[in-house]
């Protein structure tokens, strides 16, 4: 099969030949149809995890079909299709997970594409908790963004305790941004897409905004206090300066939902107690997460748009994604 590695820490994506991975006790074999390249795939990459073993095969955003399943798999058979996203399992048994935050695990934390190998190849081996199931309704590459980008928008915007109707402000219309609009939206929100520059607003409308806020040219923070203050600021920018320039548009106990990785932010603790304010950051969700994503995104609509590279093309995709101008996912299709 054709698999995509990485060889060392800041070393090329390069195209091997591997032989096809067993399923062993546990795992399931899938037959790779698309996988979405994330940003987050530079951990691999640029070598951002110390004691990450290489060669690594990147990809956390993958759809595929069942090849074959190993014992004791009493959940999947051949032939289902199924995504796998960021989460790649965990232990069950630590303080962290009988409390149900899997995400928190202390002992075998696991992530597609950096503790195993992911889905930049034609065949992959990942744990059966790792799988969601994908819908008829939704092709591999519809599907593969939604498996993070997709689940990184939707699980906290669900868990933000906004309200139908509320006043939710997502910052950002990139890869995470325009699926956290839509969600919004779709959501019951009265949706607030905050960007730099006037030419992004009908766009933004387009994904569902009521209101569109130009950062360049207006007061974030004021402009949203006229609409009587966002309930939820829905972070998925990575410039800590834009976002910390919206926390003074919360409303009384509004949350600054943050799950774009900026390096740091500016928060005022008058701003957090004069309004029981909050600052908090997000983890993606687990297998069922991106299953209720996916089951979403049929019911209401809600697509990524993507440009699609083959498989073997993929250090022209990654590329591509680095340099911050795809509209606005970037995903690999293996041609099966
Ligand atoms: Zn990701
Ligand atoms: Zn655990």
């Amino acid at each position: 099969m054709r698999a995509v590695q990485v060889s060392s820490p800041k070393g090329p994506l390069e195209v091997v030949e591997r032989e096809i991975p067993a399923a062993g006790p546990g795992l399931v074999r899938i037959k790779v149809q698309a996988c979405g390249i994330c940003h987050s795939d530079t951990v691999v990459k640029e070598g951002l995890l110390p004691g990450l073993k290489y060669p690594r095969v990147p990809g956390h955003e993958v759809i595929g079909i069942v090849d074959a399943v190993g014992p004791g798999v009493l959940q999947w058979k051949p032939g289902q299709r199924v995504g796998v996203g960021w989460h790649g399992g965990n232990c069950g048994y630590c303080d962290s997970c009988r409390r149900g935050e899997f995400f928190a695990c202390q002992v075998a934390l696991q992530t597609t594409g950096i503790s195993f190998d992911g889905g930049y190849a034609d065949f992959m081996v990942a744990p059966a908790i790792a799988l969601a199931s994908v819908p008829e309704e939704l092709s591999p590459v519809d599907a593969a963004p939604l498996m993070c980008a997709g689940v990184t928008t939707f699980n906290p915007l669900r868990n933000s305790g906004a309200r139908a109707g509320d006043v939710v402000a997502v910052l950002g219309i990139g890869g995470l941004g325009h699926l956290g609009v839509q969600f919004a939206a779709k959501m019951g929100f009265k949706t607030v897409a905050i960007a730099r520059g006037g030419d992004k607003e009908a766009f933004a409308r387009k994904l569902g905004a009521a209101h569109y806020i130009d950062s360049q040219t207006q007061d974030v923070a004021a402009e949203l206090q006229k609409l009587g203050g966002a309930r939820v600021v829905l972070a998925t920018a990575t410039s800590g300066e834009a976002i910390s320039a919206a926390q003074a548009g919360l409303s009384a106990n509004g949350v600054l939902l943050v799950v774009g990785a900026a390096e740091s932010l500016q928060i005022s603790p008058l701003v957090l107690i004069f309004g029981s304010r909050s600052v908090k950051g997000w983890y993606s969700g687990t297998s069922i997460d991106s299953q209720d994503t996916l089951a979403f995104s049929v019911l209401s609509g809600v697509r990524s748009m993507n440009e699609v590279f083959p498989l073997e093309k993929a250090a022209e995709g990654y590329d591509r994604m680095m340099s911050g101008k795809a509209r606005f996912r970037v995903v690999l299709t293996t041609g099966q």
